[in-house]
């Protein structure tokens, strides 16, 4: 009978490309800093039964009979998240960081009003407003930028950006700005314009959680996250505001912009926030963070150019413009790939090149941090990182660096 075959019987050319993908992730060093492992217990949580339930609404308060565990599931998520961010109500339906977004958008906007959020080439995230998104089609969109000279955002400029546009909403958080960002002035400014502070920690969820970076909690009225980044709770979102706002929210985000939850990956959410609760949790994201240190200082040791010259996270953006003006994103996101180096290209501030083009690479330390990497295995990554990009055409070192990079995937396994 098919339905009790296996995936490999029913289906050998799925079950072979899910065996090479998890043999791709073992084989290379994973750097792309909005990726991560997830734990066996997530991965097993994810996998589960609870895909075949419906759950439209609430625990309490379901649209369908029989929810009883699958509400069980979702309270723990929720009372986790409570505790894990202190914060007053949490929705954990959201099927990914936009889709969080676009839940609070949906409470407290009408189309056509104003959000301020910082430039896509800047750092900011489609969902901030682009245009090639629903945020920047239904919505009034101007965007801050950093300073070129600093790397870092310019508050000054922010602030008189505010007061001229009179915003709705601003939005704090990035895909790609390596440093933390000042909340409570946000926060400051945006009570000033009597606009909402939206605080998207969708990179640093697990940072924040760890209490290893600054906690937007009480200078802005909502909180979103991606569940899959350096909190390893598997795929998905969170929304996180204050009590006031707790009903908007929920019914923002269903039924007014998802049908029923994704009670699978709400496990996963629940099974990652109980790990996040650990202390052994609150080491790794310190090692994240000093990992992400050291790689910053090898890179300055070798003469590279880090926007904003370094980084307070789990993340750094190399800006290839001074020691290889020749070299594109693209061109060394492909060289680190053939040695086995997964990163991605990335526009920096002041970007001349396309976006499918670039003058970045973007590096995280999240996934190698999962492995066990620490600081000496960063140093020799850094190196052998400069090493391929200081010479491309050059065989021996690419062998070299290969090599090297096996030796390392082979002595940190990631799942055994
Ligand atoms: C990753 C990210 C998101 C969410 O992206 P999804 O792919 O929809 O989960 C939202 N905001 C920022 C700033 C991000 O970096």
């Amino acid at each position: 009978m098919a339905f009790k075959q296996s995936l490999e019987q029913i289906d050998p050319n799925t079950a072979e490309a899910i065996d090479l993908e998890r043999e791709r992730q073992e084989s290379t060093l994973g750097m792309i800093a909005s990726e991560n492992h997830v734990s066996k217990a997530v991965l097993e949580a994810q996998g589960s039964v609870l895909t075949n339930k419906y759950a439209e609404g609430y625990p309490g308060g379901r649209y369908y009979g029989g929810c009883q565990h699958v509400d069980t599931v979702e309270e723990l998520a929720i009372d986790r998240a409570k505790e894990l961010f202190g914060v007053d109500h949490a929705n954990v339906q959201p099927h990914s960081g936009t889709q969080a977004n676009m839940g609070v958008y949906f409470s407290v906007l009408e189309p056509g009003d104003k959000i301020l959020s910082l430039s896509l080439s800047h750092g900011g995230h489609l969902s901030h407003g682009h245009n090639v998104n629903f945020s920047g089609q239904l919505y009034d969109v101007e965007q801050y930028e950093v300073d070129p000279e600093t790397g870092y955002i310019d508050y000054d400029e922010l602030e008189s950006h505010a007061s001229e546009f009179d915003p709705d909403i601003i939005v704090s958080g990035s895909s790609a700005y390596p440093r933390e960002f000042e909340y409570e002035r946000i926060g400051d400014i945006a009570d000033t314009v009597d606009a909402y502070h939206l605080a998207d920690i969708a990179h640093v969820t697990g940072l924040v959680a760890a209490d290893v970076h600054e906690s937007p909690v009480e200078h802005a009225e909502f909180v979103t996250g991606s569940t899959h980044k350096t909190i390893r709770a598997g795929r998905g979102g969170i929304i996180m505001c204050e009590e006031e706002y707790a009903d908007a929210i929920d019914s923002a985000v269903f039924p007014g912009a998802q049908g029923g939850p994704l009670m699978h990956n709400v496990a996963g959410k629940t099974a990652g926030f109980a790990e996040a609760q650990t202390a052994e949790f609150e080491e790794h994201a310190e090692q994240v963070v000093a990992n992400a240190k050291r790689l910053a200082d090898v890179f300055h040791e070798r003469g590279l150019s880090l926007v904003s010259d370094g980084t307070d996270k789990h993340l750094l953006l190399i800006d290839l413009r001074e020691s290889y003006p020749d070299l594109t994103g693209k061109e060394a996101e492909a060289l680190l790939s053939d040695v086995g180096i997964i990163v991605n290209k990335n526009t920096v501030p002041g970007e001349t090149r396309s976006p499918m083009v670039t003058s970045g690479i973007r590096i995280g330390t999240p996934s190698l941090t999962t492995r066990g990497f620490e600081e000496a295995e960063m140093e020799t990554v850094a190196d052998l990182i400069v090493d391929v990009l200081d010479d491309p055409d050059d065989e021996d070192v690419d062998d070299r660096v290969d090599s090297r990079v096996n030796e390392l995937c082979e002595e940190f396994p990631i799942y055994g």
